[in-house]
């Protein structure tokens, strides 16, 4: 399985939002700015995968 440069904008990387709720750092992880995944903070609060147009 090779894994070229090409890959790099669909390897979702991690990245930390602060939650809105608690303000803690809440890891993500994106794709190009985008979340793809929803994160859940130790509050409860939902940081939600945008969702594909
Ligand atoms: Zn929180």
């Amino acid at each position: 399985m090779a894994i070229g440069c090409e890959d790099q904008h669909k390897t979702p990387v991690p990245e930390e939002r602060t939650c809105p709720v608690c303000g803690k750092d809440i890891e993500v992880f994106v794709v190009k700015g985008r979340v793809v995944e929803d994160a859940v903070c130790d509050c409860g609060y939902v940081i939600k995968a945008d969702e594909a147009e």
